[in-house]
């Protein structure tokens, strides 16, 4: 099938500009969900989503509510580890880090036998089982970050190699171990797996943290559920005569089995509990031929709001580049869009709530769809713009996976561009945004980085600033708007953006996963009962 022909857009670098500097103000106090600052964000999205021309896209409203609860942990105490040698004390925020899925108002884990599991993983289609021959019941679960063969060069293995699994994520090591039965589940912190500092563990899991509001209250889940940085856990392994360099490399042999410590863990804290709609945003510009066929893009418009503070002060993660960048594209491609012309399919542009917090937006559009899973044709995430300048390549998180590399490469070729793949799978991106929620589902989605082989510099300048992002920036106060951005490089991309959904809109074509894709199945099923 032909790739349709799309003319040159009309993309607003105002646009882009100008909402990404304001919902990244101090005033929208980091955009968490519940605060003032998601007032400020709906109200600015949904007038400049109207001024664009684009319709409501939920009937003739511009939200899906999404039920949350948020948790905050108060007063907590310290880790208390005690066995044969003196008790030992951890300290909230710089050594551990904890939080609880559960709505209860004081939570308190005493005495708990803690048990070393290795990764954490029960994956039987793959015959591994962390668990197995172990009854951690009310103990304490100390797990590995990322999956046993991370450190491999190949992506061969039975974890894919070196690039990360669902298995490596941490939200599935917390889930496996509520399966379990466990009463706290520790991961041990390490900043190659992990793909970020302690810092960002710190002011990630500090505030009040949000989940799906469920009919149990969370009954379900552990009581605690946290960090531990490398040191303590090696500390921890020590006075229970073990060594943890060696349980590590243990742990990555299928023949691993789970490891009592006896020591025991204590600790207790209370939460402040809240329950609340949130809010997705969804505006749509109804296609002309087909409008019953969907394109769509999304991008999280949360962020982390206050939060740990820089050594200045500064305690608001304002989201400049993570994801302001992103949501102010969802209004500067409706704008294109719109100047382009209707489009035979529809096209809706979906602001998710909650991304932050484990991609819950996402997740719950996706689960209860406005527009039917099946009648949408593929989309396109956008989280986090690259402000490195211009670039040669893009990097696709996810290549190979789906048809949409067609369209992707269509897009590139005519701007002289390469799409690589993602050099670094083991940071376990795919599953680290909210294109997972709707591909777990089966709507193919595209989802890519700005590319670090700058024209000006080449590798090494985007290397460099990709890694001051990295280790100063993301999830931390200083990931602010910057007067000085160089946006050539965010206009390209989104260009791209826009050429492939507009491509997808003008097209009868329905890209699927490739033959043997995870998600393959999936879609097939869900296509065959439209
Ligand atoms: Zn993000």
């Amino acid at each position: 099938m032909e790739l349709p022909e799309v003319a040159a857009p009309e993309l607003s670098l105002d646009t882009m500009r100008d909402i990404t500097r304001e919902l990244s103000s101090d005033a929208f106090e980091g955009r968490a969900p519940g605060t003032v600052g998601e007032e400020k964000t709906l109200a600015l999205l949904t007038a400049k989503f109207a001024e664009a021309g684009i319709e409501p896209g939920n009937g003739d409203s511009w939200y899906q509510d999404v039920p949350l609860v948020s948790i905050e942990a108060k007063n907590v105490s310290a880790l208390t580890v005690k066995g044969d040698a003196e008790a030992m004390d951890f300290a909230y925020g710089p050594e551990m880090v904890i939080t609880s899925y559960q709505e209860q108002a004081k939570i308190d884990v005493t005495d708990s036998e803690m048990v070393f599991v290795g990764y954490g993983i029960n994956a039987p289609e793959r015959e591994w089982n962390d668990y197995d021959g172990v009854d951690v019941k009310g103990k304490t679960v100390v797990i590995l970050v990322n999956d046993p063969d991370f450190g491999t060069e190949s992506l061969e293995g039975e974890f894919g190699g070196r690039a990360m699994t669902y298995y490596g994520r941490w939200t599935y090591k917390y889930e496996e171990a509520a399966r379990q039965g466990a009463a706290a589940a520790l991961i041990i912190h390490d900043t190659a797996p992990a793909a970020y500092g302690w810092n960002v563990v710190e002011s990630s899991w500090s505030g009040p943290q949000f989940y799906a509001q469920s009919a149990n209250g969370g009954a379900d889940q552990t009581k605690a559920n946290g960090w531990i940085q490398k040191e303590v856990a090696a500390k921890i392994f020590a006075s229970a005569g073990q060594d943890l360099d060696q349980m590590m490399t243990a742990a990555r042999n299928k023949a691993f089995k789970a490891v009592p410590l006896g020591l025991t863990a204590s600790m207790s804290f209370e939460n402040d509990i809240g329950k609340m709609n949130s809010k997705n945003v969804i505006g749509m510009i109804k296609g002309k031929t087909r409008p019953d066929e969907y394109v769509l893009y999304t991008a999280h418009w949360d962020h982390l709001g206050r939060c740990k503070p820089a050594p200045d002060g500064d305690d608001i993660c304002n989201g400049a580049v993570d994801n302001a960048t992103g949501t102010a594209a969802l209004v500067a491609l409706a704008e294109a869009h719109v100047k382009a012309g209707t489009p035979d399919r529809s096209i809706l542009f979906l602001a998710v709530t909650a991304e932050e917090s484990g991609l819950l937006g996402s997740k719950y559009y996706a689960e209860n769809p406005i527009y039917p899973l099946n009648k949408t044709v593929g989309g396109v995430n956008m989280d986090a713009f690259a402000m490195a300048g211009p670039a040669k390549n893009i990097v696709v998180v996810g290549k190979g996976k789906s048809q949409l590399d067609r369209y992707l490469e269509g897009a590139l070729t005519v701007e002289g561009r390469v799409a690589e793949a993602e050099p670094t799978p083991e940071k376990g991106f795919y599953y680290r945004s909210d294109h997972f929620s709707f591909a777990k589902l089966g709507v193919p989605m595209i989802y890519f980085d700005g590319g670090e082989d700058l024209i000006e510099g080449g590798r090494a300048a985007g290397e460099a600033v990709s890694k001051d992002y990295t280790e100063n920036r993301y999830h931390g106060p200083k990931d602010e708007f910057d007067p000085n951005w160089n946006w050539d490089g965010v206009m390209a991309d989104l260009k791209v953006y826009y050429t492939v959904a507009r491509m997808l809109a003008m097209t009868e074509d329905w890209p699927n996963w490739n033959e043997g894709d995870e998600f393959r199945d999936i879609r097939d099923k869900s296509l065959a009962d439209s």
